[in-house]
């Protein structure tokens, strides 16, 4: 029997040990702990990749939403709409701000769907977040639509969309700024929290550069109230080396995707993904492999049983379900997504072998069944 983990912690490090700890010795001996070097080349090679005018490291994704919101001036007052499955932390960074978060359904790619947002403006509407989710682009031509037609501003959380694009253009650059994350789970993985906040507004990124430091000019005097959420070098460091295997690391996820496709997608009890090129406007990078199942609590066991490590995306509680935190709102297809949802192991240490062991556990579950 294999052990399939859901995501391979250790291997972030020991997949290159050597060349790791060379790096962060490099670092250490320096003393260069705080916006140092490493920290200036990671954001320029990011800005490079994703084609960007500014990028600002930043301690971690939710720090970098509430900040991207802070710099673009939304606050209280203000609604921000917003898909219900996403991570609490989008709705969170709303609501830090002092702005109201307005939930909305997804469609049939587990997307905000775009014909559920324009029934949701109100007078009060700022900014439409498409969260770009499991690797994958919304429907950036219908969302600006929308925004533009009502005068709101788009927001991005690209937390797991580092690489992925729709019509060319990068998940992050679409609006006034898009924010990634760097969690060690994430596309692009440090060995802690660390984020990013991009845009091409240049008094956006320099409000974005004070926010993030207490306020303080390049000359360290302070001309704004701030806050502390620098990227620290050791993690940038980290995640430059990582940055240098970025290319060929995306296009693995993509033939895993590839190789789930054809061995799954005759099975009639499951939906799948769309498929690496099945739309020539997307182009998924697949942080996750989310798919809906018949059954799916047996199956989950059913696997847990042969050693693969499945997780229901959220813990299995999509933001809108989250009572305790005032949400009434109602939206029937993100409910019944999240009774069929399941993420299947989808990292760079998968071998062919194991996607196929993974696929046969599947089938074998369909057959008994
Ligand atoms: C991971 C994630 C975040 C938050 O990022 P952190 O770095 O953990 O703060 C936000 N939104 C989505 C969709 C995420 O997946």
């Amino acid at each position: 029997m294999r052990n399939i983990p859901f995501f391979p912690y250790p291997q972030l490090f020991t997949g290159d040990e050597d060349a790791l700890l060379e790096v962060m010795r490099g670092v250490c001996r320096r003393g260069a702990y705080i916006l140092q070097k490493e920290c200036a080349e990671f954001e320029q090679a990011i800005a490079r990749f994703l084609g960007v005018r500014h990028v600002m490291a930043v301690a971690n994704g939710t720090d970098a939403m509430v900040i991207g919101f802070k710099a673009a001036g939304i606050g209280p007052g203000d609604e921000v709409i917003l898909p219900s499955h996403t991570y609490i932390a989008t709705a969170a960074a709303v609501q830090w701000v002092g702005a109201t978060p307005v939930l909305a359904d997804c469609g049939s790619d587990h997307m905000l769907d775009p014909l559920d947002i324009e029934h949701r403006i109100t007078p009060r509407t700022r900014a439409i977040m498409p969260v770009q989710i499991n690797g994958r682009t919304c429907d950036m031509d219908a969302i600006g639509a929308i925004a533009r037609k009502h005068g709101l501003l788009l927001c991005e959380d690209a937390a797991q969309a580092l690489g992925s694009r729709f019509g060319g253009q990068a998940a992050g650059t679409f609006g006034a700024f898009g924010t990634f994350s760097f969690y060690p789970a994430k596309l692009l993985g440090a060995f802690g929290d660390a984020g990013a906040v991009v845009t091409n507004d240049d008094q956006v990124a320099a409000r974005i550069r004070l926010l993030r430091d207490h306020g303080r000019n390049q000359e360290g005097k302070v001309v704004a109230w701030g806050l502390n959420s620098r990227l620290d070098n050791l993690q940038a460091a980290v995640l430059l080396h990582k940055f240098g295997s970025f290319g060929p690391d995306l296009e693995r996820r993509r033939a895993i995707a590839a190789r789930y496709q054809q061995r799954l997608g005759g099975l009639p009890q499951l939906a799948l993904p769309p498929a690496p090129g099945a739309d020539t406007r997307h182009h998924d990078v697949y942080q996750n492999y989310e798919i809906e199942a018949e059954c799916r609590d047996a199956l989950r066991e059913h696997l847990a049983a042969r050693g693969v490590r499945t997780i229901i995306q959220w813990a299995g509680t999509p933001v809108h379900q989250f009572k305790e935190l005032g949400f009434s709102v109602t939206l029937p297809r993100t409910d019944r997504l999240f009774e069929r949802c399941l993420l299947l192991p989808m990292n760079t240490a998968l071998d062919d072998a194991d996607v196929d062991y993974i696929c046969d556990a599947i089938g074998s579950f369909y057959a008994g069944t």
